[in-house]
Order: C-alpha cells, then sequence, then structure tokens
C-alpha cells in the first residue's frame, strides 16, 4: 500500500513521503501528516527478538513506503552505526520503580541524534528519488540539542548546506560549545538575540516567503527543514518506543498485551506525538503523560482545552524544553478535529494573531489518552538529588522533569501500570544544573571541572561528544536580531541582499 502526505491546512492536495521529507513544510505553512497511521505488520512476539535497526525497518516501511526496502535500510545502517556508543542504540535502564529509555547514545548525547543521525541519508534519497538538482539548504531553529544534532548529521553532505539559529542567552555552556566548535564546508551557526520562539517564527516564515523562494531558486538553492515539522524527523522517533515496548516484554518485565504509561518530557511536542503514533500502530500504550517546564503552556492546554501563549517566556535549567508554541502539536489538532484542515487553519491562524485558541468539547473528548503534568525548577532539582541519594542514577534536567511529573501522576491517580520515562538527554549536557542539584557548592567550579566531577559522581565516563570540545576551536561567532534572518541567511548563500 502506498501511504500518502497531506498539510494539516489543505485537505486537496497529497504528497508522497519522500516529497514530504524533502518540503520539510507545507506551502500554506502546514504540517504534513500521513492520511492515515498504520498498523504494525509484524507481532510484538517477531519484534522482541528484533535488533533496533530490524525494528526501525519494520516501523518505517509502514510510513515511508515509496522508499524501496534497499534504500531505507540503507538509511537505517548508516545511521544507526558505531556513532552510537551502545549496539542497542536506546537501552532500556531500571531507575526505582521506573523504565528509563535512554535515547541519548549518539554522537550528540541528546535524544535529537535518534532521528537526526538518519534524517539526512533520508533526504539524500528522497532527493535522488525526486530528481532534485538543486542544493538543499537546511533551515534550523533549535532550543539547544536539534542544531548540534543537526549539524552533526548533515556536515560535508554534498549537495546539503545547514544553517543554524539558535537564541544567544538560551541554550547551556556545553550546548552553545558544541555547535559553535561544529567544523564542515556547509554549517553555518548563528546565535540570534531572542528567544526559541522567535528563532522558530523566523524560520517558519523563511519557508513561507515566496519571494525569497524564487531568489533562492534562481541561486540553485531549495529549504527543507531539520526540525520537528519534518515528517522524517517524527517517523524515526516512533521506533524507539515500538523497541522499548518489545525489550521490556523479552526482559520478562511485562506481560504480552500489558498496557505501559509513557511520560515524555516535552517541548515541540514532536516525541510524544511519536508515541501517540506508536499507540496507534498498535503498541500497548495505556497514558501518554505530557510533562512540562515552568513554561507550561502544554499542561493548562490540557487541563483546560485552550492554548494560550500570551505569558512570560521562563528561561529554566531545561532548555531544550523552554518553549511557548508548541509546533508539533498542531499534527494532535488537526487529528482530534477529525482530520480537518479548514478547521485547524483556523485555530493556527487564531495562534499566530492572537496567541490563543479554545478547542471544542468534542475535541477535548479526544484527549483522553493524555495527562499533562509539569515541574518547577524546585521539584526538578529535587528529583535529580532524590533519585541520585536513592538509587546512584544521575539524570539530567529533562528527564528530571519528565520523572517528577511521572511520579506525581502515579500518586495522585493510582493508576500502577508499568511507567516508561523517555529519557532525553546525557547529564553531561546540563553538567552545571545536574551538579548543582546534588550539591550546590559544585557551582563554583568551571564547566570542565565539574564535569569531571561529574564523571566521579555518576560513574560514567564522560562521553566523547564531551571530550571533543574540551579544547576545540570556536568557528562560529555569528549573531543576529530576530528580524534579521532573512538578510543573514542570504549574506550566508551568497545571495543578493
Ligand atoms: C528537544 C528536547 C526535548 C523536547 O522534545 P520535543 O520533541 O520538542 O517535545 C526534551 N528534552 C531534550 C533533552 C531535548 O533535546
Amino acid at each position: 500500500m502506498n501511504l500518502l502526505y497531506k498539510s494539516t491546512r489543505d485537505a486537496s492536495k497529497t504528497v508522497t513521503a519522500s516529497e514530504a521529507v524533502l518540503k520539510g513544510l507545507a506551502e500554506d505553512g502546514g504540517l504534513f501528516v500521513p492520511t492515515s497511521i498504520p498498523k504494525l505488520d509484524v507481532t510484538m512476539d517477531d519484534l522482541k527478538d528484533m535488533s533496533y535497526q530490524d525494528t526501525a525497518y519494520a516501523v518505517m516501511k509502514q510510513f515511508l513506503t515509496d522508499y524501496t526496502e534497499e534504500e531505507l535500510r540503507h538509511c537505517i545502517n548508516s545511521a544507526y552505526d558505531e556513532k552510537f556508543d551502545t549496539e542497542v542504540i536506546a537501552p532500556l535502564v531500571k531507575v526505582g520503580d521506573t523504565y528509563h529509555l535512554e535515547l541519548f547514545h549518539g554522537a550528540t548525547i541528546a535524544f535529537k541524534d535518534m532521528a537526526l543521525s538518519i534524517l539526512p541519508h533520508l533526504l539524500t534519497t528522497a532527493a535522488k528519488k525526486n530528481h532534485v538538482t538543486k542544493d538543499i539548504v537546511i533551515l534550523t531553529a533549535t532550543s539547544g540539542d536539534t542544531g548540534k544534532a543537526a549539524l552533526a548529521g548533515f556536515a560535508d553532505v554534498p549537495g546539503t548546506k545547514i544553517i543554524v539559529f539558535y537564541p544567544k542567552d538560551g541554550v547551556s555552556r556545553v550546548q552553545e560549545l558544541q555547535m559553535v566548535t561544529q567544523k564542515g564546508k556547509n554549517t553555518s551557526v548563528v546565535a540570534i538575540h531572542g528567544n526559541f520562539d522567535n528563532a522558530q517564527s523566523g524560520v517558519k516564515a523563511l519557508f513561507e516567503d515566496k519571494e525569497l523562494e524564487k531568489e533562492l531558486c534562481q541561486a540553485g538553492y531549495q529549504f527543507s527543514s531539520a526540525n520537528s515539522i519534518n515528517i522524517g524527523r517524527l517517523v524515526p522517533q516512533v521506533v524507539y518506543y515500538v523497541y522499548a515496548y518489545a525489550k521490556l516484554l523479552l526482559n520478562e518485565e511485562i506481560e504480552a498485551g500489558e498496557q505501559i504509561n509513557v511520560t515524555v518530557p516535552t517541548g515541540n511536542f514532536g516525541n510524544i506525538l511519536a508515541a501517540y503514533y506508536a499507540k496507534q500502530m498498535g503498541v500497548p500504550i495505556a497514558k501518554l503523560i505530557c510533562a512540562s517546564n515552568e513554561n507550561k503552556v502544554l499542561f493548562d492546554f490540557f487541563r483546560t482545552g485552550t492554548y494560550d501563549r500570551n505569558r512570560e517566556f521562563v528561561l529554566t535549567s531545561s532548555p531544550s524544553m523552554d518553549i511557548l508554541i508548541s509546533s508539533n502539536l498542531e499534527r494532535l489538532i488537526y487529528a482530534i478535529a477529525g482530520n480537518d484542515a479548514v478547521k485547524n487553519a483556523e485555530f493556527m491562524n487564531k495562534l499566530k494573531t492572537e496567541g490563543v485558541y479554545e478547542i471544542t468539547p468534542e475535541m477535548k473528548e479526544k484527549l483522553k489518552d493524555f495527562e499533562g503534568g509539569y515541574a518547577t525548577e524546585e521539584e526538578t532539582k529535587e528529583t535529580i538529588s532524590g533519585t541520585y541519594r536513592s538509587t546512584g542514577y544521575v539524570m539530567d534536567t529533562h528527564t528530571a522533569v519528565a520523572a517528577h511529573v511521572c511520579r506525581a501522576y502515579r500518586e495522585s491517580s493510582g493508576d500502577q501500570r508499568k511507567q516508561l520515562v523517555a529519557s532525553t538527554a546525557s547529564p553531561y549536557k546540563f553538567a552545571r544544573s545536574v551538579m548543582t542539584a546534588i550539591d550546590s557548592s559544585y557551582d563554583e567550579l568551571d564547566e570542565f571541572a565539574l564535569i569531571d566531577e561529574l564523571e566521579k559522581v555518576s560513574g560514567v565516563e564522560v562521553p566523547a561528544a564531551i571530550e571533543e570540545i574540551r579544547n576545540a576551536e570556536i568557528l562560529h561567532t555569528r549573531e543576529c536580531d530576530a528580524d534579521k534572518m532573512k538578510e543573514t541567511v542570504k549574506e550566508i548563500l551568497g545571495v543578493e541582499v
């Protein structure tokens, strides 16, 4: 069967999977969604014994139906290889009474590697299939982790250039160093004077700019996106939920068919949406628990049915979740509106013009699988230090937000189902916040002294991704105002400003 994709804002056109991956964002500003969510066509019993790579093939072939088996297996095998520091790619670790799915064993030690190590391969394959001759320019807004993972994935990939925008004061020191030391002739990194939402809206505006598109086309370029608005990011993320369930079964932690809950530390809503897709594919997931930090716009949305971004933007210790416009929520809104592009476009227009929209009671009814929760900065810290003291396990700030919300949900609901927590970053990426949560006196140490202390405390060797930046040369120093992103892109590409 050939699965096609539609924009969430226009019901009239369909595109193939490879076209959707190439474009990133639909021309009308909508996001591409599959016209239906395919079912798994292998049993959990089969999946139990599969490698990560074979699981990836079993899941992705259902979504990316216009890729041949050879193409898809080549993409998968080029992505999930020695770049990961473990053969199992996404290990499950039991921490107290919850299962942490560690998604940070790739090249840049955040879960973004799970999708961004394969996206360049999916994209260059798509370009070949669709006879694209222009250079593809990947435009990416990052709250810290996507940027580095995308840079690492696309560096020196022939036929591509990548430009990353990050909020100047909105990322951790390690995140910033990882980006500004990136090698590769085709890479550019720009610090913008603004927050992540400014960066993301700016990038979306560039995608929708028809005039710019024409100018770029004449210069031999076309845009695509490495953000999770690209369906080529989401599909690879469905894989690890299928894989995790199968491994729980293999390890006899659960019985066949037993439902589990999944808690996901959420920002742009990509990771949890992938879990929702996994559930619809047939994975026995009961609750999808959406964990926010103090930017709790999603918590309020799940509670009230009103999405309201008109509030103060808070800089927290989990910067990759400092987001008020959660772009992938649009895919859920579209689904609960009954795949109604007109209705969805109205909500998104209200979000753009007024910063707020309210879904209907019928739509809210369809959100029963979701639970919202949030952790304050204090609760995040307490979760890191409390877990360390009781189990010796050191987790990063984002994962701690989820661990807190997971426990709070279990206590308040009495729901005794087994709990999977998506563990999204290595603690090394947020060493200062993690170490000072354990003991505030660590704050006196500089970044790399902290990292050495973290090694002693956690017993986990300093990852290669951190060793790499210790003495690396700073290669990117460009900055720009949030309203000058277009000029900056043209300057980088050598297109007349
Ligand atoms: C990106 C990111 C998140 C949020 O994921 P979304 O898919 O944007 O919801 C959470 N934790 C970390 C460490 C991240 O890098």
